[in-house]
């Protein structure tokens, strides 16, 4: 038997969830975030699969852009940093890429550069998160010196970024919004702010485009005390799986895994799982998180190793080796499991390892499409 570890992407799922987006914008245009190997899901296989649905995609780099034209993906792809170095203006240009431009120097870098045709440019505005882009005192002169420059510079659109547009307390997000609509008035200036909770949450942030990514995974982005009916609706894109490949009965009192840091009370069937930090699996996971042992709920039970971790199959007398295993995903939501690692679903699915086999997979037909092994 091959070692059972698989993360599970099930295409279907991330066109449902671009649906939701999508129509929970109707006159806005979704981009589909898909940086970060899109959250850990395949960047190249998520937009295959979001083609020709999404109108565009947004990416962290050059190197995610060029993996994803070199692979035929000819869907715009925005750089939502833009440019690291004045030389990728000449990759921007021949890859056709479109760009943020958050810094003097890039604007500076664009007017030493002769491109082929006028480049879309998205200009950065820092509405109060204080990140990235210009001040809105700096940012008007910006945007007129670019939409003067017809020659290198075609559809600037205003972008901007929302801090905490996932929390129940909107002073900030009010703020920030006020700012943008402000300027984007002033400047008649197509705009782009909401994220996955602006897209869920506050639709008066829908602009002329929205960018949503990690509600396109399926994970909840909005604080619980955030009321948002649609996100019952999202469904998990990626299920990660597993076998018990040994159960230990354990005597009472006795320590298990690194450190001894779980004892049991009593004599206690320890399930063991092929997955472990050095595949992904946070090493931070606390005793009783989560795990489903045939679709059963188990308690994580001592340290995460690098290959496998424990479980306490106290609830599930009929667990035997080769008992199907899911760290999260399909009946375990991922949001569930971060918040017992007192992280968020981001860091989880962006770090899932390239050891582990991506399958892919139409959720509607079962239809497996291909196997991806990094
Ligand atoms: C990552 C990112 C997004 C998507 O954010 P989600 O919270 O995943 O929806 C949108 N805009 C920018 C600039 C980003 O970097």
């Amino acid at each position: 038997m091959a070692r059972p570890l698989k993360a599970e992407i099930d295409l279907d799922a991330l066109r449902h969830n671009f649906d939701i987006a999508a129509g929970l914008a109707p006159d806005s245009r979704s981009m589909a975030v898909i940086k970060a190997d899109a959250y850990g899901h395949g960047a190249l296989a998520c937009a295959r699969a979001l083609t020709p649905k999404a109108p565009a995609f947004g990416v962290a780099s050059i190197e995610e852009a060029r993996a994803l034209r070199e692979a035929g993906i000819e869907t715009p792809l925005l750089l939502l940093e833009g440019i690291f170095e004045a030389r990728e203006l000449e990759i921007v240009d021949s890859l056709d890429l479109w760009q943020v431009i958050h810094s003097d120097w890039q604007i500076e870098a664009l007017f030493a550069y002769t491109p082929r045709r006028a480049l879309t440019v998205w200009l950065k505005l820092d509405s109060g998160m204080h990140r990235l882009g210009f001040s809105p005192e700096a940012f008007p002169s910006r945007w007129r010196q670019l939409s003067r420059a017809t020659d290198r510079v075609a559809n600037l659109h205003l972008i901007s970024h929302f801090a905490s547009a996932d929390h129940g307390d909107t002073q900030q997000f009010d703020a920030q919004q006020e700012t943008v609509v402000r300027l984007g008035r002033a400047l008649d200036a197509p705009l782009c702010v909401a994220n996955s909770p602006a897209t869920l949450v506050k639709p008066q942030s829908h602009g002329a485009w929205n960018r949503p990514g990690v509600m396109l995974y399926g994970v909840n982005p909005v604080d619980p005390s955030v009321a948002a009916s649609p996100l019952e609706s999202l469904r998990p894109v990626m299920t990660l799986r597993s076998k018990l490949i040994a159960i230990q009965a354990v005597d009472g009192g006795e320590p298990v895994g690194y450190g001894g840091r779980f004892c049991t009370g009593r004599a206690t069937r320890i399930g063991v799982v092929a997955a472990g930090y050095g595949d992904g699996y946070d090493r931070h996971a606390p005793d009783g998180t989560p795990v489903l042992v045939d679709g059963r709920r188990c308690r994580l039970a001592g340290r995460v190793s690098m290959d496998m971790l424990t479980v306490d199959l106290s609830d599930h007398p009929d667990a035997r080796v080769g008992s199907d295993v899911t760290l999260w995903g399909h009946g375990l939501p991922v949001d569930e499991v971060a918040k017992h690692c007192d992280t968020i679903a981001y860091t989880l699915l962006t770090g899932l390892l390239p050891r582990v086999p991506r399958h892919y997979w139409q959720g509607s037909t079962g239809e497996t499409l291909a196997e991806r092994e990094h």
